[in-house]
């Protein structure tokens, strides 16, 4: 039995991780908690749904990560927590119960269909590395069977994308899938022409990559002109049925797959009404992450919401928050007293279209085309974990750029039957 007091962390991306690197390990017994063993890169998602990247390029298992390094000595514990019970301090997971004398929520976010929850069984989703792998097997499965098909109708269907949601994650996709029709099909699809795909991204305000400045939203504008995407500003989708997209102004587009980056909320757990649920489906922190009115619980990362004068309705849910609240609430347990409130050091934002095109605002420096790609995929290249891992995504990425080739786009059928909720299809 151990004598250190015991943390469970719930969720090792990239909050959880970095928190449980900087815990002091020798004074805390550290257990992290999470649905799937291993750690993923949410940024890289895309790629793998447009088969530019294999599953495995982006993804870090957690018993091999806490064999070493800063992070030696945490255990990991494989299970979906469904139940947290403050007051008897514990956490129950459909595997066993847990208890801890601190805990770390960092579950993240999941998909916000703002109420139209059945949707999820129609649209496919970018929130995992399940899920981002179902969408890559339907696109190539789209592709194949078109090229099968002499029905103009039918290949109309098949080949009709629609991507939801002008943030990053799905200015990127949209530029994936035009990268696919420009240079992929042309090449490998010999019965397919690429007028006969099309690409609709579909945004309700009146920009893409509403967070970034306005020279990076008409450049990525242009940019996905070039990649012929049809983009809709100022359109929300209303629903969607028998592959028919309704739009907010009545009209309609026809779409065989729908791709759905529009909106998170927090992870949920049963709490028995007790976590403090904010905006956003996140749970209400004070300015060093304690989970307001509760005591020795914590959340950190896209779960957490806490209210400062600079972002007074909470931080943007990205992977530098994550990681700087991570580290610094360990460091603030370490010292034992809480004396260091969170600041965010903003280090900028990126978002790429295709090869040699990329946005960057970095301060108060925007860069654009080849340059900005260059920094995009240096900064997506050190933070990937694991150096096999980075070697493998740097020769894939120096590969596919001058060979047009990505990776080898096997259609391998991962099963969608019966649907597994904690493969997160929930
Ligand atoms: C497609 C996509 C593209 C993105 N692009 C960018 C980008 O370019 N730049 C950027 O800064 N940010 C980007 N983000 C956002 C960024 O990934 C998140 O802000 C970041 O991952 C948040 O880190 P986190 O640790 O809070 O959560 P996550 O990284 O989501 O980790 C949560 C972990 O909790 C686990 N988990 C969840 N629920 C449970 C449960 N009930 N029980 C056990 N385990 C659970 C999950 O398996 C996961 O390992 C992107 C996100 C997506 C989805």
């Amino acid at each position: 039995m151990s004598t250190r007091k015991r943390i469970v962390v719930i969720g090792g991306g990239f909050a959880g991780l970095n928190f449980i690197k900087y815990i002091d390990k020798r004074k805390y017994e550290v257990i992290l908690v999470d649905r799937n063993n291993f750690h993923s890169f949410p940024p890289l998602f895309y790629q793998i749904a447009s088969s530019g990247l294999e599953p495995g390029s982006i993804c870090f298992p957690f018993r091999r990560e806490f064999r070493k390094g800063r992070v030696h000595g945490a255990d990991y514990r494989m299970g979906e927590v469904q139940r947290i019970e403050v007051d008897n301090k514990r956490i129950v997971t459909q595997y066993e119960t847990i208890t801890y004398d601190m805990l770390v929520i960092s579950a993240g976010s999941t998909n916000n269909f703002f109420g139209n929850d059945d949707l999820i069984k129609s649209v496919f989703t970018l929130k995992s590395t399940a899920q981002a792998m179902r969408c890559r097997d339907e696109i190539l499965d789209r592709l194949e069977r078109a090229s099968l098909s002499n029905d103009p109708v039918e290949r109309k269907k098949l080949l009709s994308f629609v991507v939801v949601g002008g943030g990053p994650a799905g200015v990127e996709v949209a530029g994936a899938l035009g990268e696919m029709k420009r240079y992929i099909v042309p090449r490998e699809y010999l019965h397919i022409r690429p007028d006969e795909i099309s690409i609709v991204l579909l945004e309700g305000s009146g920009n893409l990559l509403g967070a970034m400045s306005h020279k990076a939203q008409s450049k990525a504008l242009k940019y996905l002109g070039d990649l012929m995407v049809d983009v809709r500003l100022h359109h929300l989708m209303k629903s969607y049925s028998n592959n028919v997209v309704t739009l907010d102004d009545g009209t309609s587009i026809s779409s065989g797959m729908v791709i759905w980056t529009a909106g998170v909320t927090g992870c949920k757990f049963d709490s028995g009404n007790r976590l403090p649920i904010g905006a956003g489906g996140r749970i209400e922190v004070d300015e060093f992450n304690r989970v307001i009115g509760i005591e020795n619980v914590m959340a950190i990362g896209d779960i957490a919401i806490m209210h400062t004068e600079r972002y007074p309705k909470g931080h943007p849910q990205l992977a530098q928050v994550a990681i700087q609240q991570g580290r610094l609430l360990a460091l603030n347990i370490n010292s034992g007293d809480f004396n260091r409130p969170f600041e965010y050091v903003d280090r900028g934002a990126m978002a790429t279209i295709g090869r040699n095109r990329a946005v960057a605002d970095i301060k108060s420096v925007h860069l654009s085309g080849w340059i900005a790609w260059m920094a995009w995929m240096f900064v997506h290249l050190i933070s990937i974990l694991g150096m096999r891992n980075k070697l493998s995504v740097l020769i894939d990425w120096i590969w596919g750029y001058f060979s047009y080739g990505t990776s080898l786009r096997l259609l391998l059928h991962t099963s969608r039957f019966p649907l597994r909720w904690r493969w997160g299809e929930k």
